[in-house]
């Protein structure tokens, strides 16, 4: 028999666990603990912390404490945009069809990386991690790790350069060439003959633009094609704005001849790019922007905020990746922190060394 009432904090807390991540029946209980912080974004506190920080116009110092609280809730959590589990489970079946839902959710999954352009040397082959001699190889590997249970392949060079209908363009203020990203990911499929059912991570060294009036995008996915790309993100006109002391940009196109040769693989770099392909990869398997939390898959809206952003999931969108790859939470989290680790070792960066702490912290809490 049902006892709690919505409005007692037990009952309320029930609720919002149900509404955020649904049943939590199948899992273990410090996995199901886990889970179930997700309702500390819309516990009382968590509504009391909003009402404060709007009457006060408080600080970022009221919300909780980064050195104790696993995940951080967005203060307040806005209605819009909101996706919880079961929103998420409704749009795979939608999109499939009731059919074809199996096929989506329960079986074998693959994701076939493309490197779409050749990639000088010096970037691909300069890379040294325990085990990896090889950029490309690497990031395929870290995916592995990230994405338990899906099959990652790194497929042979494709250069998209020679399929001479796609689109691109030369920026007006940087003078580089640029691939109109939703042009790629609604051919890539054909061109490089992937199967329809499964997924496609292409990576390019030329950057790339979403739409005609937008400047720039590290990268982008569309769950409806399956598709993704991501790019070096080399030239990035914000940069020379910040260059230029914030004023907007002038010419500056002789300063660069030689950025190319210019690009050294380090920490900074790479946690860009892991930042990047494993959010968009995220979006592939129908995972919306996050609202609840700081999480993957927060919105950005610049690189540099891009590159703030965490590289692990909150309560709520981990629920979802859980459910499609259907991985072991702890091995998962267990192999990370060795991937992590081990890179850190070699190519340190300051986005790594938070990860690192978090899922040390994440591991005790779960075991
Ligand atoms: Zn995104
Ligand atoms: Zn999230």
């Amino acid at each position: 028999m049902f006892l709690g009432c919505v409005t007692s904090p037990e009952g309320r807390h029930r609720k919002n666990v149900k509404y955020l991540v649904h049943d939590l029946k199948p899992f273990e209980e410090h996995i199901r603990r886990l889970f179930e912080l997700a309702a500390g974004c819309l516990s009382q506190e968590a509504e009391a912390e909003a009402e404060s920080k709007q009457s006060t116009d408080a600080s970022d110092e009221s919300r909780c404490d980064p050195t104790s609280a696993l995940f951080q809730h967005k203060t307040p959590v806005p209605m819009m945009g909101r996706q919880t589990y079961r929103m998420w489970k409704a749009t795979l079946e939608l999109s499939t069809g009731f059919v074809f839902k199996s096929n989506l959710l329960d079986k074998p999954k693959t994701l076939h990386f493309f490197p779409l352009e050749h990639f000088p040397p010096s970037v691909t082959s300069g890379f040294q991690v325990q085990g990896y001699d090889h950029l490309l190889q690497y990031l395929v590997h870290f995916l592995q790790v990230y994405f338990p249970n899906l099959e990652v392949i790194l497929e042979p060079l494709h250069d998209v350069n020679t399929d001479l209908e796609l689109i691109s363009r030369y920026h007006s203020k940087t003078n580089k060439k640029q691939f109109l990203v939703t042009d790629l990911y609604a051919k890539l499929h054909k061109l490089t003959g992937t199967q329809k059912k499964d997924f496609i991570l292409g990576f390019t060294w030329t950057d790339l633009y979403p739409k005609e009036e937008l400047n720039f995008v590290l990268g982008e996915a569309s769950f409806q094609h399956r598709c993704a790309v991501l790019s070096f993100g080399r030239y990035e006109p914000l940069s020379y704005e910040a260059r230029d002391g914030g004023c907007m940009m002038e010419d500056v196109d002789a300063e660069n001849e030689n950025e190319e040769e210019s690009i050294v693989v380090d920490g900074d770099l790479l946690w860009k790019l892991l930042r990047v392909a494993t959010h968009e990869t995220s979006h592939l398997f129908g995972l919306n922007h996050c609202v609840f939390f700081e999480c993957s898959m927060n919105e950005s809206k610049s690189v540099s905020e891009a590159l703030a952003q965490p590289l692990v999931l909150c309560p709520v969108c981990l629920r979802k990746m859980q459910r499609f790859l259907k991985f072991d939470v702890l091995a998962r989290y267990r192999g990370l922190l060795g991937t992590c680790q081990t890179l850190q070792d070699a190519y340190p960066s300051d986005g790594l060394a938070k990860t690192i702490d978090w899922l040390q912290r994440c591991i005790e809490f779960l075991s």
